[in-house]
């Protein structure tokens, strides 16, 4: 995988200069309280790098899926700015709109009340791209997870600020993909769960030509199962699919699991059984992966010297049916590979079984990480790349 060469902020003067940032500040809120503070943490190194050098700082997100162009109490950013607040001690105003960053100092920090309650945003249009631009000397480009939207507070306004560059977070992002997946060190095994093979066909495509083995879970191994001749009952798959996860099949290893932990209902109370693989009956479902497979897969991680992971190996949101998704992710932060995960599901597993520490790199990104693994470029990068040159 190729990156264009982008100028970061760490090579910008900030000098008395204003200065817009786009961070990913998209995180749960309940009752006017911010539930996890996961994407204002890894936000906070850029706004710190900025305001140390003394320049008028103003941080832009989008929050939620409001309808465009309206401001809706829910999706307010007030409880961000709140929480930002607290967390760097300093004032943090909420500007309503994109001409109220001049009320904001140097040495000062705003923040821009949510992108998508204004006309445009997602259009990319241009006229809120310029106003956005005309706001500041110096964009920053800080939201990896909204990366890959070509949006105006993501792209637009990069194309049109006097200057536009990387933040820090977006720099450690591409730098770890860069380092892993333009040369992974050898032998490399992608990990690739969640419900649907439609969703993840592209990654699964680009990552049978880098990696040695592709473990597949979730709804994902029942088409795969399914393809490879077992009967899987009333499991989640797509049968229109089983096609083309035989020819996948066929150019990469993907071990086909010799038990599961199957359910009579998708259901939080429903007992798990562990059966034999060709042993699942017409009214069961696939939930896990076994006992069994999970250990024995968990074993061969351990030769692995670059492991790639997106995706639960099963509906690891019922604890009964979290094991597989526990034991791998255990054998993922054991390994001495240089392992990285990234997805939201992927990420609420990895807080929920606390292996973070053994894992080499976190992403912050779900659909900008699959996007940039399928070797696409991502058009705020894309456009960071084209003003740095
Ligand atoms: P995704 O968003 O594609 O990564 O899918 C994640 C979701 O897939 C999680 O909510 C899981 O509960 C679900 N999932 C995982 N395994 C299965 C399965 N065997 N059957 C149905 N849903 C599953």
């Amino acid at each position: 995988m190729h990156l264009p060469y982008i100028k970061s902020v760490r090579d910008v003067d900030l000098k008395n200069k204003r200065v817009l940032i786009r961070a990913d500040l998209n995180v749960p809120v309940s009752d006017g309280l911010v539930t996890s503070d996961a994407r204002i943490q890894a936000s906070l190194a850029t706004i710190k790098a900025v305001m140390d050098e003394g320049a008028s700082v103003v941080v832009m997100s989008h929050l939620g899926r409001p309808s465009e162009g309206e401001y809706a109490q829910e999706f307010s950013l007030l409880p961000v700015a709140r929480r930002l607040s607290q967390l760097l001690e300093l004032s943090v105003p909420l500007l309503a709109q994109p001409e109220d960053c001049s009320s904001i100092g140097f040495g000062e920090l705003g923040l821009l009340e949510n992108v998508r309650f204004l006309a445009g945003e997602k259009s990319n249009s241009t006229e809120l791209s310029k106003r956005l631009a005309d706001q500041c000397d110096v964009f920053v480009m800080d939201a990896f997870g909204t990366a890959h939207r070509a949006h105006a507070s993501t792209h637009g306004v990069a194309e049109l600020a006097p200057v536009a560059c990387s933040g820090l977070l977006l720099d450690a992002e591409l730098n770890a993909f860069q380092s892993t997946l333009s040369a992974p060190a050898k032998p490399m095994v992608a990990i690739i769960g969640g419900a649907k093979v439609s969703t993840k066909l592209e990654v699964l495509g680009s990552l049978a030509n880098i990696a040695g083995r592709i473990i597949v879970g979730g709804g994902i191994a029942n088409t795969f199962i399914a393809a490879a001749g077992y009967d899987i009952g009333k499991s989640l798959y797509e049968e229109d699919l089983l096609g083309v996860a035989k020819d996948i099949a066929s150019r990469v290893e993907i071990p086909i699991p010799v038990d599961v932990t199957v359910g009579k209902a998708f259901d939080v109370a429903t007992p798990a059984i562990v059966k034999a693989i060709d042993n699942v009956a017409a009214d069961e479902m696939i939930m896990d992966i076994g006992p069994v497979t999970a250990r024995s897969w968990a074993e061969t991680l351990m030769d692995a010297q670059t492991i790639m992971w997106n995706g639960p190996l099963g509906v690891f949101e019922f604890d009964q049916f979290g094991e597989g998704t526990r034991v791998l992710a255990q054998a993922i932060a054991d390994s001495a590979a240089f392992s990285i995960a990234g997805g939201g599901d992927t990420l609420a597993a990895v807080e929920k079984y606390a292996v973070a520490e053994g894992i080499s790199y976190i992403s912050t990104g779900g659909g900008a990480f699959l996007e940039l693994v399928e070797g696409k470029v991502l058009p705020a990068v894309e456009v960071l790349g084209r003003r740095s040159a």
